[in-house]
């Protein structure tokens, strides 16, 4: 049993490490950082660590973004509150794979995206920046500064989310009643939208539903499931049977851009028709719908805790 190291212990073990391997101005600057780290709470920001450092490597010090691969990558949180010029920091010190290792690579490199930028054979660890001089340790700390900004706003619990004006502008009586207790449910779950006007709900960075409420008046809302995400899971043969039963299948009214005709699709082994790209779809859930939606997201949970 490994005992949680206290960011205080954290920065006791960088100072010894610093002091013992970097010389010069990398040194003096390194340490600087590390104090900034302990008085920043980087090591454990609101249950993220936002990055990690790491020495000797290439013969000096190596800062990894570990902690932020969730909001900064995969257009995961595209609308992460971040300004230009840090989208430019983060891009020119994208790790790509071989600069990870001073041999080949890692091998665990795959073509992804940060903040809305792709790189070829992205390493599992995004973000890195090796030897920092003095101009780039104060960009690493206004980038650190900026990704705490967006935890506070993405995991805050008085966090106000775009949807909620959405239900409470577009919706009324029992409609609006569902989709306010759905929130809370799934607030309560850590299941969130991806960003504050977001509409992708994700657990964790795995993305569960989209959930819409109509902007014309209709009182109408819908959610439907990230299939791909699902089929990660194994599920269990009631939930299989409801997720079935939601398969939309693809009509003139869908909206969709698969129309005229979805594609033949294999849900957790069988095969359905024309299905629509919104795969399996609940309009306007209530009563057993919502009990199986709760059911579902609970499921989910457990998958992705265990994984
Ligand atoms: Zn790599
Ligand atoms: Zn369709």
């Amino acid at each position: 049993m490994s005992e949680q190291k206290t960011p205080t212990d954290i920065y006791e073990e960088r100072k010894r490490d610093f002091t013992a391997y970097l010389t010069g101005d990398l040194q003096t600057n390194a340490l600087d950082f590390a104090e900034y780290l302990l008085n920043s709470g980087a090591d454990n920001y609101k249950g993220v660590q936002i990055c990690w450092t790491f020495i000797p490597w290439n013969d000096g010090l190596c800062i990894f973004f570990n902690g932020m691969e969730k909001f900064i990558c995969d257009n995961a949180y595209i609308n992460f509150p971040i300004d230009e010029s840090m989208k430019e920091f983060a891009w020119a010190n994208a790790n790509v794979c071989g600069k990870c290792n001073t041999e080949n690579g890692c091998g665990r490199g795959g073509d992804r995206y940060i903040f809305g930028k792709k790189f070829d054979d992205l390493c599992y660890i995004a973000l890195s920046i090796n030897n920092p001089d003095a101009d780039t340790f104060e960009k690493t700390k206004k980038f650190i500064d900026a990704c705490k900004i967006c935890i506070d706003t993405t995991n805050n619990e008085n966090t106000r989310f775009a949807i909620e004006d959405a239900f409470e502008k577009n919706l009324s009586g029992d409609r609006l009643k569902n989709a306010q207790k759905l929130f809370a449910f799934l607030k309560t779950n850590d299941v969130v939208p991806e960003t504050i006007d977001n509409d992708c709900w994700n657990y964790k960075g795995n993305g569960l539903f989209v959930i819409h409420a109509y902007g014309d008046d209709d009182n109408n809302w819908f959610m439907y499931g990230n299939l791909e995400t699902w089929e990660k899971y194994p599920i269990t043969d009631g939930m299989k049977e409801f997720i079935w039963a939601s398969i939309r299948v693809c009509t003139g009214q869908c909206g969709c851009p698969n129309w005229p005709r979805g594609g033949n699709r294999m849900v957790f082994g069988k095969e359905f028709k024309s299905v629509c790209s919104s795969v399996f779809f609940f309009q306007n859930p209530e009563g057993e719908t919502l009990e199986n939606i709760k059911k579902l997201v609970l499921l989910a949970k457990k998958n992705i805790d265990n994984l």
